[in-house]
């Protein structure tokens, strides 16, 4: 009796002990062996100890991972679902229970997403078979309307431990709105260049049209101005004061629709003619365009001072930038009455860009025209009785040519004076 107790009470029970907790591990309920015995046993149950701890460490790390990949799953704002081997769900996120029923999960995603009873032949997760990485397509499908939708998927393969593809996640996308916004840019982007082609076609058309015209007017002008002058010398014969009179208006005229056509010409050639563009000095552009002015200015007793210095070189057609500043200073001077000063100053606004100013003291520019004088043909007094001449081409042609150095140019009141404008303009150094 007393070698049976002795046996049940330190072999078999503690024994049993260790059958319950091997049991309770199964069942994922196991809290530890209770067995103090210093044999064989009790190592056992330690190690037995010691096993579970590891265990439930593991435990608690795959489901912290599991929750964070569930978290992240829940938070795609797609359709996004695992699925295994033979394509059936396998996990599934809230958006996709809500789209395609709760019970989605075990069902083949054939069927759910496409509603077919067999792998589609598009099948985005057979292509991810065969190239074992991740794969992205696009597919287009009916509903029951025969109303079109595109499907973007994006399939990422899920490996076990050996590297094996044991499964992947698809996350369903629609591209609908994003493809039909495509097409349309697409379309309006071919329209646009077919009307870009004919524009251009017109646009030539209309700059051979203008080159025509102008030198069929041309002709005649110098024909009329050539008989006006031998009238006004008395080589065609004696004239009286009034015919004189008369004459010089019609010479005046004569020069006025010159000039105009010249604009116009100007104008309209401007893209088509050749560009020369080499590095030039600034104050050598300007003091040419000065001389343009060599008469006019002591006759108006205007003063006009240069401030250029010799070092502000440029990359640019001198011989359009020259144009620029004669319309500048042709207007600086006929918009200035007599007394009045006219400068020209210039200076590196910064490493690669040039400001020069065109200041004048003249009747000025209101502030709500600052932008139109630029436009064509615009004048501020366009009255027939207006004071001043001019085409009202000379800005516009001006800035096209800042425009086509890259350069910028506009105009503000002079702060130095009473009245009176600047005219700004900024052009890079380098010409490219
Ligand atoms: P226009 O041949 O008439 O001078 P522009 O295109 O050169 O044509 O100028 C357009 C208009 O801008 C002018 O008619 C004038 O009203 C105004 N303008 C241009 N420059 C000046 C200036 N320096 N001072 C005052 N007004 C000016």
């Amino acid at each position: 009796m007393f070698i049976a107790r002795y046996f049940t009470k330190s072999i078999i029970s503690p024994i049993k002990k260790l059958i319950e907790g091997t049991e309770a591990i199964a069942k994922g309920e196991f809290k530890g062996i209770d067995v103090i015995t210093h044999d064989e046993i009790g190592e056992l149950a330690n190690a037995f100890n010691d096993m579970d701890a590891k265990l439930q460490n593991t435990m608690a790390d795959l489901i912290s991972s599991r929750n964070e990949i569930e978290a992240i799953f829940e938070s795609i704002s797609d359709v996004a679902s695992a699925q295994d081997m033979d394509m059936k769900i396998t996990f599934a996120n809230r958006l996709a229970k809500d789209m395609y029923g709760d019970d989605i999960i075990g069902q083949f995603c054939y069927n759910v997403y496409e509603g077919k009873s067999e792998v589609c032949d598009d099948c985005p997760a057979t292509s991810l078979l065969e190239t074992g990485g991740v794969v992205r397509t696009i597919h287009s499908k009916y509903d029951n309307e025969g109303v079109q939708s595109h499907i973007e998927t994006t399939g990422s393969p899920l490996k076990d431990e050996q590297g094996n593809i044991s499964g992947m996640v698809m996350i369903r996308r629609d591209v609908t709105e994003q493809k039909t916004l495509e097409n349309k840019l697409r379309v309006s982007y071919v329209n646009l260049e077919t009307a870009y082609e004919e524009l251009k076609q017109l646009d030539k058309m209309k700059s051979e049209l203008v080159a025509n015209i102008s030198h069929e007017i041309r002709t005649p002008l110098t024909s009329i101005r050539g008989y006006t002058e031998l009238m006004l010398d008395g080589t065609l014969g004696q004239t009286t004061n009034q015919q004189l009179k008369g004459m010089k208006v019609v010479l005046r005229n004569v020069d006025r629709l010159t000039r105009m056509i010249s604009n116009v010409l100007d104008l309209s050639k401007f893209d088509q003619q050749e560009r020369v563009v080499k590095e030039v000095g600034l104050k050598e552009i300007i003091k040419h365009a000065v001389d343009d002015f060599e008469n006019e200015i002591p006759y108006k007793s205007i003063g006009i001072t240069v401030d250029v210095s010799d070092n502000l070189i440029l990359e640019c057609d001198a011989d359009a930038l020259e144009q620029v500043f004669i319309n500048l200073l042709g207007n600086a001077i006929k918009f200035t009455d007599k007394g009045g000063s006219v400068s020209i100053q210039a200076y590196y606004e910064d490493e690669h860009h040039i400001h020069i100013e065109v200041i004048d003291t003249g009747v000025g520019i209101p502030e709500d025209k600052f932008e139109l004088v630029f436009d064509r043909f615009y004048q501020i007094d366009a009255s027939s009785t207006r004071k001043y001449g001019g085409t009202g081409l000379g800005l516009a042609i001006t800035k096209k040519i800042v425009e086509w150095h890259k350069g910028t140019i506009w105009v503000r009141n002079n702060p130095n004076g009473s009245s009176g404008s600047v005219f700004h303009i900024i052009l890079p150094r380098k010409h490219n």
